[in-house]
């Protein structure tokens, strides 16, 4: 059966998730019946950006700006690199969604991971900082996609328990703190409906980039892709500790392992990549970590229990490091 398609009924103000939003059809938007802001829609995609998220400020702006001024050549380099391609497949793996389903894909982009996995009979919300990236997403989208969502993956405009699956493919590394990092995970967490699942891939501090020097984390400019402001590779340890307050970690594997790619093995490659990422060499080796979990049906559902469940009470403590060693 094919999903009614209501924003209305999940769309919030990320500033009270807790009221339902007044549509406005002369403004093509909705309004917050608490704080009387505005959401409008502007060439296809509605604009649900917070202006006071613990993200907002200077750093937002420029990442915004960087990603839409990316959006349209940023999947050439990647259609060319396998290692990127298996991540993709990876992550769409885990998140094996099925038709009839709510699927949210936060930090979307131009939908690379969306496509591997998008099916007819799916509600898909893509959900980026950038609109231009967006708008390219839902032109891409081998089915059709209502409503891109531009906003903040710190404080997402969704009412709690919205998405039978809720997938965050390789953004959460470019958030520049550990609270906003676990303040994300928590966000992801509380707009899944309890049972549901939780599919997160991170940049990983593998083994291979351990002994070759990387830092663990990096602020330069500088990727061949993206010139990202900032990037974090998270150890599976990491990643575990901070979904456990809201989930049941079912596995972390490694995805896009050293294989011999380049080596005319291609197709051996791709055929080991899925038999080894599970294995303690997958999990050690891979360039991405991906999570999956299940949403536990008792994990506190409010923001405020959220965020002193993810330790959003401890300063962050950490300082980027100026190292100007390879960034992706
Ligand atoms: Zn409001």
């Amino acid at each position: 059966m094919m999903p009614v398609f209501q924003p209305t009924e999940w769309l919030r103000c990320p500033d009270h998730r807790d009221a339902t939003l007044d549509w406005h059809a002369s403004e093509f938007g909705w309004k917050c019946p608490i704080c009387g802001h505005g959401y409008a829609i502007t060439q296809r995609v509605a604009d649900f950006l917070p202006p006071d998220s613990p993200l907002a400020g200077e750093f937002r702006e420029r990442e915004s700006d960087l990603w839409d001024a990316h959006a349209s050549e940023y999947e050439t380099e990647r259609q060319r690199d396998p290692i990127y391609r298996a991540c993709l497949e990876a992550a769409a793996v885990a998140l094996d969604p099925q038709p009839g389903e709510r699927i949210l894909d936060a930090g979307c982009g131009t939908g690379m991971t969306l496509r591997q996995y998008a099916q007819a009979g799916m509600e898909i919300v893509p959900f980026d900082l950038s609109a231009a990236s967006l708008r390219l997403c839902q032109e891409r989208s081998p089915i059709t996609i209502q409503l891109p969502v531009r906003g903040d993956l710190t404080q997402l405009p969704f009412a709690s328990g919205t998405f039978d699956r809720t997938l965050c493919a390789n953004a959460i590394q470019q958030l520049p703190s550990d609270s906003l990092r676990r303040q994300c995970i928590a966000e992801l967490c509380r707009v899944t409906a309890p049972g549901g699942r939780v599919v997160i891939s991170v940049h990983h501090f593998s083994v291979p980039k351990q002994r070759a020097g990387w830092q663990q984390e990096n602020s330069r400019a500088g990727s061949p892709t993206g010139d990202v402001q900032y990037i974090y590779r998270y150890l599976a340890d990491e990643l575990i500790e901070q979904l456990t307050p809201f989930c049941e970690v079912e596995s972390v594997v490694g995805a896009g392992l050293p294989l011999p790619y380049y080596w005319g093995l291609s197709p051996v490659s791709r055929r080991l990549e899925p038999l080894l990422r599970g294995t303690r060499y997958g999990r050690s080796h891979g360039h991405m970590l991906v999570a999956t979990a299940r949403k536990r049906a008792d994990a506190a559902s409010c923001a405020p229990q959220f965020q002193a469940l993810a330790g959003l009470d401890r300063q962050p403590t950490e300082r980027l490091s100026t190292s100007t060693k390879p960034i992706s």
